[in-house]
């Protein structure tokens, strides 16, 4: 199978009380970013029906709930082994939908599966804890589940961002809401599936489509407890704000703008390949992905080899589509605006063409703009497209200046051979992840995902050891069985 197979029609209505339900606010189609060809349709619920949907979910709960946690991942496991066999054809329906190779479909997926790894071993590790606080009483820590938790998910992983919080959150014992890109919504309809043959009860995964209004349902509905968002940051802001108004817990990761500090030093065998694969992944559409070099000092033969091995990419094969024809547009915008402003282009991604038999897609190849000024558009803004901007930087003081000035703050990447330098990299760097030769520094689990400043709103983790806390409520019960002689009000 390749990402070029196309496939029969596949509609993804919503899943309201364990049945595939139309929503009766209307339906859409969703079109192939590859190839502009008609995939399927989703439909959108009406107010009622999510009202309907989450007091089923809420109702679904306390059953699962009142499960052991070895039970609950007597049905996780079982998930785990349908996606691992279904594997190649969910990431097939991924990347037809959101424009991925199929190799980069197929990782995601596989990133999301090591989450559910993680989430199956939280019954072997999070064993709660016993004291004897005073002579015959003792406190000890109970986990225990929100209820009906919500999930609010992006395009441009339909797989991989869903099964951050999918795993955890069903094997802390809750209900899950998924509302999915209304960009790539089918994908949904092959995790709930194997959700339901793993044995699922029914209601424990509702998926409910659409966008604002869907999404303002969800987060003002009184038994959702707690919602996890991950897209751009315009929305990730408002769902905060929203969420929190009503006193809800909410974790939302927002858009990047990354960076990626090139020093002299650094060995051409990682350079070369680890930014240009940065930032042409995904076509430039993940939120890890190398948006700015800067460049420190005298680095023209490595940014050589980045340019040679960004301009030897397939398009449809080795690299795949944008989202959408206004986004190809708005990234053809940004790259003219900053040949006003003065970049040089080194790469011209505008000038490619589509693959033979993809003409109807959304396509522009990998562009790269020397010369960028800091501050200009091309330099603080997220694109989402594969264009890198290259700053020219005197020293490294300068470029961490940089770096630190945009408003973003997910990751940050240094190249270099020098342990003392790329520690200094580390430490000032004002973003949640940072890669030392590593172009896409996303952490694997148990070690969790995540951005600081406006790249994420909310305290905690949405997956790892810290997302435990976001997914659950901790009791704390006090016990005394007996009234000891030397008893005071608190013992
Ligand atoms: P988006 O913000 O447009 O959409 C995300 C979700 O919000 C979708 O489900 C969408 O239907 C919904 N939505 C859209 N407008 C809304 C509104 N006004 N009110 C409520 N909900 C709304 O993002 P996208 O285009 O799907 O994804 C790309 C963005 O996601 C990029 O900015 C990227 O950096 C970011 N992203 C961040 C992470 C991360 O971990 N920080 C991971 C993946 C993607």
């Amino acid at each position: 199978m390749t990402a070029n197979t196309e496939i029969q029609s596949f509609d993804c209505h919503c899943l309201i009380a364990g049945e595939w339900t139309n929503g009766e606010a209307g339906n859409h189609s969703v079109h192939s970013p590859r190839s502009g060809r008609k995939l399927g349709e989703y439909s959108v619920p009406t107010g009622q029906q999510i009202d309907h949907a989450i007091r089923f979910a809420d109702k679904a709960q306390v059953e699962w709930a009142a499960r052991p946690p070895k039970e609950r991942s007597r049905v996780l496991y079982e998930f785990r082994n349908i996606l691992l066999r279904d594997c190649d054809e969910i990431s097939h329906l991924k990347s037809l939908e959101s424009g991925k190779t199929f190799a980069e479909g197929k990782a995601g997926l596989l990133k999301g599966i090591e989450v559910l790894e993680f989430a199956l071993s939280i019954q072997n590790f999070d064993l709660g804890g016993r004291l004897e606080v005073s002579r015959g009483v003792s406190c000890e820590y109970r986990r225990e589940p929100l209820g009906v938790v919500a999930n609010i998910t992006p395009f441009n992983f339909p797989a991989m961002v869903p099964m951050w919080t999918i795993p955890i959150a069903l094997a802390l014992g809750n209900a899950y809401v998924w509302k999915p890109s209304d960009k790539a919504p089918l994908t949904s309809r092959k995790i709930a599936e194997a959700l339901i043959e793993a044995g699922l009860p029914p209601g424990l995964m509702t998926i409910l489509h659409g966008e604002a209004p869907t999404v303002e349902a969800i987060i003002d509905h009184p038994l959702v407890r707690a919602i996890g968002f991950v897209g751009s940051t315009k929305v990730a802001k408002l769902v905060y704000q929203r969420g929190t108004h009503l006193g809800k817990r909410v974790l939302a990761l927002g858009g990047a703008k990354n960076h990626i500090v090139l020093l002299p030093d650094a060995n051409f065998e990682l350079s070369g390949p680890g930014i240009s694969d940065s930032f042409t992944g995904c076509a430039g559409q993940r939120c890890m992905a190398a948006s700015v070099l800067l460049a420190v000092g005298d680095v023209d033969g490595h940014i050589a080899r980045i340019v040679s091995r960004a301009a030897s990419l397939e398009l449809g094969k080795d690299m795949g589509a944008i989202i959408t024809r206004p986004q190809v547009e708005f990234l053809r915008g940004a790259i003219e605006r900053a040949e006003r402003a003065g970049a040089r282009i080194l790469l011209d991604g505008r000038e490619v063409e589509a693959p033979p038999g993809m003409e109807g897609g959304n396509w522009l190849g990998p562009t790269i703009l020397d010369m960028v000024t800091p501050g200009s558009e091309a330099a603080t803004q997220e694109l989402f497209g594969p264009v890198l901007s290259i700053i020219r930087c005197k020293d490294l003081s300068q470029a961490m200046q940089i770096e630190n000035s945009v408003d973003y703050g997910n990751a940050c990447s240094v190249f270099t051979s020098s342990g003392p330098l790329a520690d200094r990299v580390a430490r000032e760097a004002s973003a949640g992840m940072v890669g030392i030769n590593v172009g896409v520094p996303v952490p694997r689990e148990p070690f969790s995902f995540g951005g600081i400043n406006a790249s994420k709103f909310g305290h905690g983790d949405i997956t790892g050891h810290l997302s435990l806390d976001f997914w659950s409520n901790v009791k704390k019960v006090t016990v005394k069985w007996e009234r000891q002689p030397d008893s005071n009000w608190m013992s």
